[in-house]
């Protein structure tokens, strides 16, 4: 695979246009960002970039045809020098980025454009009631904006900064390097711009250089029903500036539900205690059973026992990605009086002297613990 023409797949009269087409390709396959750090994929994608390169100009291309990679070494720009950061820039330089992680929190740039701003991260708190129906809100964010004096240049007046002079506006740095293993370039982003190509002589005063200053942004979040605190809302564009004038970044939006003491949940699914006395429970009744937003009435049978869970379908809460909804699923508990008046335990003395022994087992097995039964029940 050492040879340029095989690395990108074509054959040694492809035309500028197909080489540009297969570096694409292959470039896209072993690229970092879909390879997820992979150190083979970051050496294919280095390999590919490398050959690209060469036979992407006609100059190179002719002296490798000739003479192989022997024939670019003599005159500087030895492929040796070539490493994974440059190959990056060659890809970002033609293709652009794909508006990954890496660029969404303000990572790598053409050095050429100036820098989107951070992606900022805001929670919202959220009641239960609100993940039912859904919300609009209204947020506050402390941002970076352009700064008005200078309009985002960062140059005193709001003049255009000029060209850094040790690197030629490139805003990178070439060394080369001599070593017994033959001459060595490598390319870092220029120390005095900072990569960015200009330098500001005169700063502005009240960014002090930065291009940009504190401020708050209304912003408005529209949050669908059925969301939970594993969620999170993207405002695309809506955050920081960058840095002298910089396109702005990303807000984040992080959903924090609050808990709800009368609910437990469990996706979509609402879980609730309902409390029932003995005489309600042996005799059935009809109960009030808390929902999200007010109550419904549930009919108990005769004889239920402590620990029944009875569902009421449709009143959980809505799915994020349809028109369905879960169950409210209310699990019965006897409760057992600590005080009871002189007529009261008079009638219970009564009771016990004629009623019947519980059997062996009861069920459902109160020896198991809550949750495994809600499990029985949805299974
Ligand atoms: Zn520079
Ligand atoms: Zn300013």
């Amino acid at each position: 695979m050492s040879d340029y023409y095989d690395r990108l797949g074509v054959s040694r009269d492809a035309s500028g246009d197909d080489i540009k087409k297969a570096y694409r390709k292959v470039a896209l396959k072993h690229h970092p960002d879909r390879n997820a750090g992979s150190k083979e994929a970051e050496a294919r994608f280095k390999e590919v970039t490398e050959a690209y390169e060469v036979l992407r100009d006609p100059e190179k291309r002719s002296r490798y045809d000739r003479y192989g990679v022997e024939g670019l070494r003599s005159r500087g720009g030895a492929p040796s020098g070539f490493d994974f950061s440059d190959a990056l820039n060659v890809f970002m330089r033609d293709f652009g980025g794909f508006g990954g992680l890496e660029d969404l929190f303000g990572g790598r740039r053409r050095s050429s454009e100036p820098a989107r701003g951070k992606a900022l991260r805001i929670t919202i708190p959220l009641t239960l009631a609100e993940v039912l129906t859904g919300v609009n809100k209204t947020v506050n964010v402390a941002v970076l904006d352009l700064c008005g004096e200078c309009r985002g240049t960062g140059v005193r007046g709001g003049g255009r900064p000029s060209a850094c002079p040790t690197c030629g506006g490139a805003g990178q740095e070439r060394r080369v390097e001599r070593s017994v293993f033959g001459q060595f370039v490598s390319v870092a982003p220029c120390a005095r711009c900072r990569g960015e190509g200009t330098i500001v002589a005169d700063h502005c005063r009240s960014c002090r250089g930065e291009g940009r200053t504190r401020a708050t942004r209304k912003l408005k979040v529209r949050v669908p029903p059925g969301v939970s605190s594993e969620n999170y809302i993207t405002l695309r564009g809506e955050g920081n500036v960058g840095p002298r004038g910089g396109p702005r970044g990303d807000v984040v939006a992080l959903l924090d539900v609050k808990e709800d003491p009368r609910f437990r949940r469990d996706g979509n699914d609402l879980l609730a205690e309902v409390p029932v006395t003995f005489a309600q429970a042996v005799l059935g009744t009809r109960v009030a059973v808390p929902t999200v937003e007010g109550e419904e009435q549930l009919e108990v049978p005769a004889g239920v026992q402590s620990g029944t869970i009875m569902r009421i379908r449709g009143e959980g809460l809505p799915d994020v990605n349809g028109r369905d909804r879960g169950d409210l699923l209310a699990r019965l508990v006897v409760w057992v009086p600590d005080h009871l008046t002189p007529e009261q335990e008079r009638l219970i003395k009564q009771l016990r002297s004629l009623e019947d022994l519980p059997p062996a087992k009861v069920s459902p097995d109160s020896r198991r613990g809550f949750w495994d039964r809600v499990k029985d029940a949805l299974g």
